[in-house]
């Protein structure tokens, strides 16, 4: 008699179903069956990449020496644009042997926490968080602790909350500024005061910076490390080129970390993946040495839809939306449409709501229960002006 196996690994049949690409597949199988679906689920910018760093791709294609392998961690002129873009944008300097190369900053998470956590390991996880964080940190044997700040503390946790949080077990702190889903924004003195308590307890900090460039009203921010020196032998930066220069689909992101931690996680991803596509880190590179100009379009684009989502949800009955300060996310709260019928249908929970929202008006959000925080949706206003008016204008009609 043989022994019944399972047949997937209890590692990886403990991963959660992305939700939010649950909701764009839904929002596309319906618009293929030719309904208008409007999507405010995808966080990815809706510009195309700017031309120059399309530019510098091309001519890499035609370069042999990048049709073959190059080192696992990463393109040393890849590398070297890092460590300026670091100086110019952090005012932090850090060397080469720092820096790991990675398939996106989804991969760099993946990495960090691979490389840092033993069984048990406990991170401290505020929420409402990015949907990966959970699984990245599960998957790498650690325990992720929930940390809650709702809208009346602007969706930031404080030192204290962290402290009660804290354990024996506790190895590191995640920290998000901008924030996905929130788009909160952690103030100077907010991201040095965390990072006293985090050296005080000798605790790591993975600090994700994605979204760094993508702060408004002129709020003053700061790289983790770059403020709060004594923590830099055990702080890892995410960052990556998806959000920044409308590079989601290229795939490159990093992590800057201490040298041993990086040698670390180069020899992990040497096994899993190699070096990351050497046209792609060639166009990243162009992207970090190119200036910030075409940043500045955009940030001005997404500045302008964010007063417009953020009035228009507003003028929802039920719905409760504060401006958000970075990213491209507003996160209301919907709890006031919630434990009511609408037309018919009883609506429990943020989940049934983005359902009814979607089959009822054809527009597309992601149900805060992905972020950990059931009772909001998540709205990226990365799309269009007219698209987004629409959208939110079919939500009031639903509604109002
Ligand atoms: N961190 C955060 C907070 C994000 O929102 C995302 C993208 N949704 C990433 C990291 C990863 O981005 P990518 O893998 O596309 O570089």
């Amino acid at each position: 008699m043989t022994l019944e196996r399972p047949r997937i690994s209890a590692r990886v049949r403990a991963i959660a179903e992305s939700a939010t690409l649950k909701v764009d597949a839904r929002a596309k199988a319906l618009r293929a069956e030719g309904r208008p679906v409007i999507g405010f689920g995808a966080g990815e910018p809706d510009f195309p990449t700017p031309a120059p760093i399309v530019e510098a791709a091309v001519a890499a294609c035609r370069e042999p020496r990048f049709h073959r392998y190059t080192p696992a961690s990463g393109l040393p002129e890849l590398k070297d644009a890092i460590v300026r873009k670091t100086r110019r944008d952090s005012a932090y300097e850090i060397e080469a042997s720092q820096v790991l190369v990675t398939n996106g900053g989804k991969h760099a998470v993946y990495g960090a926490f691979a490389t840092l956590l033993d069984p048990g390991d406990e991170v401290l996880l505020p929420t409402p968080y990015w949907t990966t964080y959970p699984e990245a940190i599960g998957l790498a044997g650690g325990v992720p602790v929930e940390v809650f700040a709702d809208e009346t503390q602007d969706f930031k946790v404080t030192v204290e909350q962290l402290e009660r949080a804290r354990t024996a077990r506790t190895k590191a702190l995640l920290l998000t500024s901008p924030s996905n889903p929130t788009g909160a924004v952690f103030t100077v003195e907010e991201i040095t005061a965390i990072g006293a308590w985090a050296v005080e307890h000798g605790l790591w900090v993975v600090t994700d910076e994605i979204y760094e460039h993508l702060v408004y009203d002129g709020l003053a921010t700061a790289s983790l490390p770059a403020v709060c020196p004594e923590l830099r032998e055990r702080c890892i930066v995410v960052n990556g080129v998806a959000k920044t220069y409308a590079m989601t689909g290229w795939r490159v992101g990093w992590i800057v970390g201490p040298s041993d931690i990086v040698a670390a996680a180069s020899n992990l991803q040497s096994h899993a993946t190699s070096n990351v596509g050497n046209v792609s880190q060639v166009a990243a590179a162009a992207a970090l040495d190119g200036g910030l100009e075409a940043v500045a379009e955009m940030k001005s684009a997404f500045e302008r839809r964010r007063r417009a989502i953020v009035d228009l949800l507003n003028d929802v009955p039920g719905v409760v939306c504060p401006e958000p300060q970075g990213a491209f996310y507003a996160f209301p709260s919907v709890k006031g449409l919630l434990g009511r019928s609408h037309r018919g249908v009883e609506i429990a929970t943020s989940s049934e709501l983005a359902s009814y929202i979607l089959d009822q008006a054809d527009v597309a959000a992601v149900p805060g229960e992905a972020f950990g925080a059931p009772g909001y949706l998540r709205f990226s206003y990365a799309l269009g002006d007219d698209a987004l008016h629409e959208g939110i204008t079919r939500i009031q009609k639903l509604f109002g």
